[in-house]
């Protein structure tokens, strides 16, 4: 199938970008990698893709005190390479090599993969564990959202029409863990694990990030034995839920030895 016929426009500045925003039926164009996928089957026919890929501005991290920010264009594959994020962010650092494959990772983006807050990615729940604060932007103003609140359904965050996911802000040092159960590597997750000091985020096991908070791994095991993971094509939400409480048992060991 082919996509739907839609206009095009690719800005040079910020401004720019907003103001194409603000027009009915215009949709956000950012590695590709997602809406590309859905457009040529037809999931969805914007009017107009308005394609960030020329905004420098966008494409940038840098460390700031307490916190790395990364612009919502830095690609998997620049987050998998950055000394930064390996030595101040380690959680993401963990989490990127399971996103997919080289290729898709070389375009999909920080910011695409947050917008879309797909229940199997990793990096929403990351975002959660690492209570990492979003900036959204319109064409009038600027507001931030922590990850906390961004997530609000199945597919679906707190960006409202004409806005743009700009920046994450992530905090830096702590002690981070994250696991994942695929059938192959780079496939989606059957079920992952992101874990930053006693924050347990599941993915894969409701149609947002799952949190769990537990000072003893007891209280977490029971805190899991309420969520109830949805099925898959090829595992059971009770298959889902043992191999969740596995992950759980393996990064509580992880985080209890000695640093
Ligand atoms: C075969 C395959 C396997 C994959 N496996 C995984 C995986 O294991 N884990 C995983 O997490 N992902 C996976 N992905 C998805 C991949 O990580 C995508 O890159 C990502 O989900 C979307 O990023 P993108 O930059 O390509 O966004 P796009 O596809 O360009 O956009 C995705 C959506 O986000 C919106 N959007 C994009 N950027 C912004 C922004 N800055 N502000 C507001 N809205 C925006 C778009 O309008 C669109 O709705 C896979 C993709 C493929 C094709």
């Amino acid at each position: 199938m082919k996509a739907a016929s839609f206009a095009y426009a690719k800005p040079g500045s910020l401004a720019e970008a907003l103001a194409l925003l603000k027009r009915p039926g215009a949709k956000v164009l950012a590695g590709g990698q997602s809406l590309i996928p859905s457009l040529n089957m037809r999931l969805s026919a914007p009017e107009l893709l308005v394609d960030i890929t020329g905004l420098s501005e966008l494409k940038t991290l840098s460390l700031n005190g307490n916190s790395l920010k990364i612009g919502a264009l830095v690609t998997h594959s620049q987050i998998e390479k950055s000394p930064e994020v390996r030595k101040h962010v380690s959680l993401l650092a963990q989490a990127v090599p399971h996103i997919a494959h080289a290729a898709i990772r070389n375009r999909g983006t920080l910011g695409g993969s947050l917008a879309l807050a797909d229940p199997l990615a990793e990096y929403p729940a990351c975002a959660v564990a690492l209570d990492a604060v979003f900036t959204i932007k319109n064409s009038k103003e600027e507001r931030k959202v922590k990850a906390t609140s961004f997530f609000k359904g199945l597919f679906e965050t707190d960006l409202k029409e004409g806005e743009l996911l700009t920046a994450v802000e992530f905090p830096t040092g702590g002690k981070s863990v994250f696991l994942e159960l695929t059938r192959r590597h780079g496939d989606y997750a059957i079920i992952g694990l992101a874990v930053h000091e006693s924050r347990f985020v599941f993915f894969g096991a409701g149609p947002t990030p799952v949190v769990i908070k537990a000072g003893s791994l007891a209280e977490a095991q029971a805190a899991l034995a309420k969520v109830e993971p949805p099925a898959d094509l090829y595992n059971t939400s009770k298959t889902k839920k043992h191999l969740a409480g596995v992950l759980l048992e393996r990064a509580w060991t992880t985080l209890s030895k000695p640093h």
